[in-house]
C-alpha cells in the first residue's frame, strides 16, 4: 500500500524498522526510549544528535537557535506575536495570504499585534502566488506560508522583502528541498508532515530576536529565550517524537541530504502534474508556477464518480486520497516518505480508472 494522506505523519518505512527493532529495549537500557528520564545522559545526548543531525541538514548558521517545542504550527500562530510584540510596538505585522492556513495565522495575531495583508492570492481563487506586494518600513516583520498544505500553492523561491524580519511556517514544505535559513528571522513547523510523529514542533530563530518583548510577558512554554536557555528542556519534551526526528535528519542524511531529497521530490510532483495536465478525466487548478510538490490536488471532471475513484485506488492499495473536507475532490501528499514508486503506482490506478 501507499499513504497519500496529508498528515498527520508519514514515515519512512526504514525509520520505523529501526524505531520498532529499538522499541522494547533501546540501547540495552531494558526499557523503551519513551520510558527514560528526558534529563537522563542518554536521552540528552540523542536530544542533541537530533538538533545536530537538523543544523547539518539543513546548513542552519550557528547565530540561530534551534527549538524542539510542543503545541503545533497552530501555537505558533499565537507564539510568533506574543514573542515579537516589542517589535511590533509602533508597527504592523505583515501576512500573506495564500490559503486557509495563512489566513489562520494571520487572524490569530490580530490578537496580539496591529496585523496587516501585505498580498493575498484570493482573487485567483488561491490558485496563484500574490502578484502585487505592499512592502514598507512600518512592518516589523513578514509572515508567509511557503507551502499551503490544503490549496497545494507552494512558493517556488523565497520572497524577497528587503530588510524586513522574514517569518515562515514551513509546516508541510521543510526537509523537502534545500533553504537558505539565513534569509529568515524564524521559521517554524509542526514535526508530523517530513520531520516524524505529530506532538513535536520546531522552530529555528535567529538569536538576536530573542529578546523582542519582556520576558514577564510570556507564558512560559511559548518563551523562545527560555526554551533556547533550557536546550528545550524547560518541561517534559515529547521525547519519542524527538527520537524519531533525529533517525528521520539520519535516514535523509544518508539518503543524500536535502539537494538529493528535493530532485526526488521535484521529479516525484512533474511526474504526477505531467500525467493530470495531459488528462480529459482529471484536473489539477493550481498555475504551474505555484505547484506544490508535496500537495497535489486534484479533481475529478465529472465529480460524480468521486467515491467510485477512492473506492477504486483503496482497493489497489491507494490510501487516504481524499481531499481535505473544505475543498473536496482529491489529494495526493507526496512527503518524503512517498517513494517514487508510490507515485507511478497512483498514475497507473488514475489511469486504469480513466479507461474503466
Ligand atoms: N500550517 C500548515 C501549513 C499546516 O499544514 C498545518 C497542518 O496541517 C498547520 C499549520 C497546523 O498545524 P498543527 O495541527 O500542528 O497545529
Amino acid at each position: 500500500t501507499y499513504n497519500f494522506c496529508s498528515g498527520p505523519a508519514t514515515l519512512p518505512t526504514a525509520v520505523l524498522s529501526k524505531a520498532q527493532a529499538e522499541l522494547l529495549d533501546w540501547q540495552k537500557m531494558g526499557v523503551s526510549i519513551m520510558e527514560i528520564s528526558h534529563r537522563s545522559p542518554e536521552f540528552t545526548a540523542v536530544a542533541k544528535k537530533a538538533e545536530q543531525s537538523l543544523r547539518q541538514l539543513m546548513s542552519i548558521p550557528d547565530d540561530y537557535a534551534v527549538l524542539f517545542m510542543q503545541g503545533g504550527a497552530t501555537q505558533q500562530f499565537s507564539g510568533v506575536p506574543m514573542n515579537f510584540f516589542g517589535l511590533c510596538e509602533g508597527k504592523q505585522a505583515g501576512y500573506v495570504d495564500t490559503g486557509i492556513w495563512s489566513r489562520k495565522a494571520l487572524d490569530e495575531a490580530g490578537r496580539y499585534v496591529d496585523a496587516r495583508l501585505v498580498a493575498s492570492s484570493k482573487d485567483s481563487n488561491y490558485t496563484r502566488l500574490p502578484e502585487s506586494w505592499a512592502l514598507d518600513e512600518k512592518l516589523a516583520y513578514v509572515h508567509y506560508t511557503p507551502n499551503e498544505t490544503i490549496g497545494g500553492v507552494e512558493f517556488p523561491h523565497i520572497p524577497d522583502v528587503g530588510d524586513i524580519p522574514l517569518i515562515a511556517d514551513m509546516s508541510s514544505t521543510i526537509l523537502s528541498r534545500p533553504i537558505d535559513v539565513s534569509k529568515f528571522a524564524l521559521i517554524y513547523a509542526g514535526a508530523q508532515k517530513n520531520i516524524g510523529p505529530a506532538g513535536l514542533t520546531l522552530v529555528i530563530v535567529r538569536r538576536d530576536l530573542l529578546d523582542a518583548t519582556p520576558h514577564s510577558a510570556l507564558p512560559p512554554t511559548m518563551n523562545y529565550r527560555l526554551f533556547d536557555e533550557n536546550d528545550s528542556m524547560l518541561n517534559t519534551p515529547p521525547t519519542f517524537g524527538w527520537y524519531l526526528a533525529w533517525l528521520i535528519f539520519d535516514w535523509l542524511i544518508e539518503a543524500g541530504g536535502l539537494t538529493a531529497m528535493g530532485e526526488v521530490n521535484s521529479r516525484k510532483s512533474a511526474r504526477l502534474y505531467n500525467y493530470l495536465d495531459a488528462s480529459d478525466v482529471y484536473h489539477n487548478p493550481i498555475h504551474p508556477e505555484a505547484r506544490s510538490w508535496m500537495n497535489v490536488p486534484f479533481v475529478l471532471k465529472d465529480e460524480s464518480r468521486n467515491a467510485a475513484f477512492l473506492k477504486f485506488a483503496e482497493e489497489h492499495g491507494l490510501l487516504n486520497l481524499k481531499g481535505h473536507r473544505s475543498v473536496g475532490g482529491m489529494r495526493a501528499s507526496l512527503y518524503n516518505a512517498m517513494p517514487e514508486a508510490g507515485v507511478d503506482a497512483l498514475i497507473d490506478v488514475l489511469t486504469k480508472f480513466a479507461e474503466s
